[in-house]
């Protein structure tokens, strides 16, 4: 099967379950006009965060790599009236434009963007006390995604869920010695939530508009 299929497949899931969304459409065209790289969450993988912040019941969200916000304004939708997401992105141009999609979105009054290394934000949150979250979507620099499972493990409270996004990785994560730091970042994460006893979690391999990924998900229990 090519990646064509999965690409008409996802538009196929897009057109026959959601309402067509002018605000996220012109969202990824500022993010592709602004020079940002796409890669972005799918719709269909939006729609998934944001189906999970309501079934969660989730109020305070937690993100780790924003770009332009797409997966952000998806979460923001999934929060009721008084919830926030808190994201965290590195490079200040990714933050501008966030912060301009989450005008152009409505959702600004519910996102809090936090601009540095999302090492120094995180520690930051947690001397504000501001966690814990509900719900934490890890989706940045990869090699770093054991130190982000951590941080989200201190910023967590039993029942908590964790998604780190990219996991798979064309199915390189098998290989041992890839020598490719996002692969032995993605290892790590498997490597830290199979072996943490307070984390219940697992793994789905996806296939789409993409290309072939997949996310880890876990529950702290
Ligand atoms: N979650 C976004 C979405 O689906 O719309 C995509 C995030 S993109 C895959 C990763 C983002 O993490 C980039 O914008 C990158 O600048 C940011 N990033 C990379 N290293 C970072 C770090 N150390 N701290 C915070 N953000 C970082």
């Amino acid at each position: 099967m090519s990646a064509r299929t999965w690409t008409a497949v996802d538009d196929y899931i897009v057109s026959s379950l959601f309402d067509a969304d002018a605000a996220l459409d012109a969202v990824l065209a500022a993010n592709r006009a602004q020079g940002l790289p796409a890669i972005d969450v799918s719709a269909a993988q939006g729609k998934l965060l944001s189906l999970l912040v309501r079934i969660g019941g989730a109020k305070k969200v937690l993100e780790i790599g924003t770009l332009g916000g797409y997966s952000t304004i998806w979460m923001a939708r999934g929060l009721p009236a008084d919830g926030k997401v808190v994201t965290l992105e590195l490079d200040p141009h990714h933050a501008k434009v966030a912060r301009s999609n989450f005008e152009r979105a409505g959702v600004s009054d519910k996102v809090d963007l936090r601009i540095g290394p999302a090492l120094q934000s995180l520690a930051e949150l947690s001397r504000e006390n501001t966690g814990p979250f509900d719900l934490i979507f890890i989706d940045a620099d990869k090699p770093n995604n054991p130190n982000y499972l951590t941080w989200a493990m201190r910023l967590s409270r039993p029942g908590t869920v964790i998604v780190c996004d990219n996991v798979i990785r064309d199915g390189a994560v098998v290989k041992k010695d890839s020598g490719d730091a996002n692969v032995e970042g993605a290892r790590a994460a498997f490597a830290l939530i199979g072996g943490e006893k307070r984390l219940d979690g697992t793994a789905i391999q996806t296939v789409g508009a993409k290309g072939y990924d997949g996310f880890a998900i876990a529950i702290v229990d």
